[in-house]
């Protein structure tokens, strides 16, 4: 179900597909991590092995970014749409609201996560947000212990790339979630 674009992995599942092996992660208690690919972090990895490692360590790499798509369709394969890290994420707290799974949002300027998650209330009736936490705490140990009192089961974490996704492999062990996001800008868009 992978294509490889110069030594980087990206799946080929649209939004439900992807959405349901999340919800099932959850529900097998595996630790699954999500990370958005675009040619600019293909062209990034291509200087930057220790990148392209943590890129291809994702479980999911979504094609975000149209010159995936292109690229995809001149070697002939088969990604043909398009996954956004917002519309996964918007996907996925869909699902979650749904499923009764609980999310944890974790990065962005004091106060937009807080505003984010008024925003997705609205938007996805019945969701589960159990807490938010600004992405400019650098006390570790704070960090930790705010999302494990949650006992979330997913974390969107919005500290840009690649930050998120090095906090995301370097963390995923010490924390209650089983389904990772790396979102950037998303709580940013989300809270208007
Ligand atoms: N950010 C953060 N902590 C930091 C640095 C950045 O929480 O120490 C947040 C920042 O407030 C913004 C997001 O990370 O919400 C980065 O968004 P950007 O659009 O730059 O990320 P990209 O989508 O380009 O990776």
């Amino acid at each position: 179900m992978k294509e490889n674009f110069l030594g980087v992995d990206v799946c080929n599942y649209n939004y439900d597909e992807l959405a349901s092996l999340l919800i099932q992660d959850i529900e097998k208690k595996k630790k699954s991590f999500i990370v958005a690919i675009n040619p600019e972090k293909i062209m990034k990895a291509q200087k930057d092995e220790e990148l392209k490692k943590l890129l291809n360590s994702a479980d999911y790499q979504i094609p975000d970014g149209i010159g995936v798509i292109l690229a995809s369709k001149l070697k002939g394969g088969k990604i043909k749409n398009r996954v956004t890290g917002i519309d996964m994420m918007l996907k996925l707290c869909q699902v979650a609201a749904a499923k009764g799974k609980r999310i944890f949002m974790y990065g962005g300027k004091p106060g937009v996560a807080e505003a984010a998650k008024k925003e997705l209330e609205k938007q996805f009736p019945g969701i589960q947000i159990v807490g938010t936490l600004h992405g400019y705490e650098k006390d570790e140990s704070v960090i930790l212990e705010t999302i494990n009192r949650h006992q979330p089961e997913i974390l969107f974490v919005a500290l840009g790339s690649p930050t998120q996704e090095y906090w995301i492999v370097n963390h995923m062990k010490k924390v209650t979630p089983y389904v990772f996001q790396g979102v950037g800008g998303s709580f940013d868009v989300i809270s208007g």
